[in-house]
């Protein structure tokens, strides 16, 4: 028998692995605990990364980008992450937001706006999430009225990642904005490619959050915003579909983002347990550390195997929001253990910003929360597994 699995990654992705380690060893690493300190949105380091392709990776040749698959983002984001996840972060709100015009704009629309995106170090930011409507995307109040040529745009986004830093640099947000209230939510929404610039729209303050604190969280108000009808994604009603269709791209690098967070987190304790001494030995000769250890390395394992294989399923061009649910659930829920684990091996040294590990902890904690939450992606695994039935998970 010929052919079956395969577990390694070919040269190019290999390249491309190395690539972005060497960039998150010889760059991201060493500011990491500054940008933490400062809350600074990382521009610099967004700048370098992009000049060596490793933001809007996604981007299809023809517009000017790699078209790289989404293994191969995953690849990079875990890298990334390694270094520091609110880098990561940053580099991961361009393809989130870049998603929705993937799937559905025109050949003209993408060569556009994502050909911008390639041009410069800009950023974008997928404008979904409200105040009132997280989890709950159907439940999203705001509207999009049609005038003439044009929509105007009422209403205000919550949590939007690059939201500041997009306007700031010139780039664009998608957003999703009710145009027919009468329908369900399937119908009811419209995506809008919107310039982050157009009067109208008041980014508010950087909202200071638990962690990754370099990334640019925020709200965003949009007050008779004039949109083009030109800038609609697709069709009228399909914001829905696209907003939540952009999860199946970009759940698997987010999982990669919690691994990149938890093996980083793993490496410390590991060199950290090798030093330390009680009891006339190191701590990793203590059987309770060991094990700890070694938990964290078949977490690691599993959650990257996981994610490789949500993102292997859609490059295959097939259906993949089960495996991706599963592969951002395992990886976040894991990487919490492991980080708590890795603040757990350094004893009071865990609880302590100068050793590196806390900063890993607080991190950490956003991976179960955005792009749906660690409840959410069960709530879409378990409705997968009733449609599949008993046996339908079987390889
Ligand atoms: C730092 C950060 C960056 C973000 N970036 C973006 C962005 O760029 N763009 C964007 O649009 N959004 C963004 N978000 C928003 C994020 O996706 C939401 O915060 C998330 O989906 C949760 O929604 P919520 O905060 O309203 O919580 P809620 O929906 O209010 O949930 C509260 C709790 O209830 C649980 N829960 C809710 N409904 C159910 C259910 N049906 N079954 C079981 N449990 C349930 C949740 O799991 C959670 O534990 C970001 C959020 C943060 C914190």
């Amino acid at each position: 028998m010929s052919g079956g699995i395969s577990f390694e990654l070919n040269e190019e992705q290999g390249a491309i692995r190395d690539l972005a380690r060497n960039f998150s060893r010889d760059v991201i690493i060493p500011a990491a605990a500054e940008l933490d300190k400062t809350m600074k949105f990382p521009q610099d380091i967004f700048a370098q990364a992009h000049e060596l392709g490793l933001v809007n990776c996604h981007v299809s040749e023809s517009c000017g980008g790699m078209g790289l698959h989404t293994l191969e983002g995953c690849v990079i984001a875990e890298e990334l992450a390694y270094g520091c996840s609110g880098v990561g972060t940053a580099v991961e709100a361009n393809t989130l937001a870049s998603m929705p015009v993937i799937l559905g704009a025109s050949e003209e629309q993408k060569k556009k706006y994502l050909g911008r995106l390639i041009d410069a170090p800009i950023q974008a930011a997928y404008c979904v999430s409200e105040a009132g409507a997280g989890s709950d995307v159907a439940a999203a109040a705001t509207t999009a009225t049609k005038k003439g040529d044009t929509y105007l745009l009422n209403g205000s986004k919550m949590w939007i990642t690059n939201g500041g830093v997009a306007q700031e640099s010139g780039g664009w947000y998608f957003v999703m904005a009710k145009t027919d209230p009468s329908a369900s939510a399937g119908k009811a929404f419209t995506g809008f490619i919107v310039d982050a610039q157009t009067p109208g729209i008041t980014v508010a303050p950087k909202l200071i959050n638990m962690g990754q604190r370099c990334s640019d969280t925020r709200p965003i108000f949009f007050d008779n915003v004039e949109v083009p009808a030109e800038n609609v994604i697709g069709s009228e009603g399909n914001g829905f579909k696209l907003a939540m269709g952009a999860f199946d791209n970009t759940r698997p690098p987010v999982a990669a983002g919690a691994v990149g967070v938890a093996r980083r987190a793993m490496d410390e304790a590991m060199q950290y347990a090798s030093e330390r001494k009680t009891m006339g030995t190191t701590i990793n000769k203590h059987q309770s550390v060991a094990f700890m250890l070694a938990d964290m390395a078949m977490n690691v394992e599993a959650g990257r195997m996981l994610t490789w294989k949500s993102a292997y399923e859609i490059d295959q061009g097939r259906s993949n929001t089960m495996y991706a649910s599963m592969a951002k659930a395992f990886a976040g829920d894991a990487c919490n253990k492991i980080v708590a684990d890795a603040v757990q091996i350094f004893g009071g040294a865990g609880f302590n910003t100068e050793y590196p590990v806390e900063k890993l902890m607080r991190d950490a904690k956003i991976y179960q929360l955005y792009e749906g939450t660690s409840q959410i992606q069960r709530v879409i695994i378990s409705r997968h597994m009733e449609a599949r039935g008993p046996g339908g998970l079987a390889p």
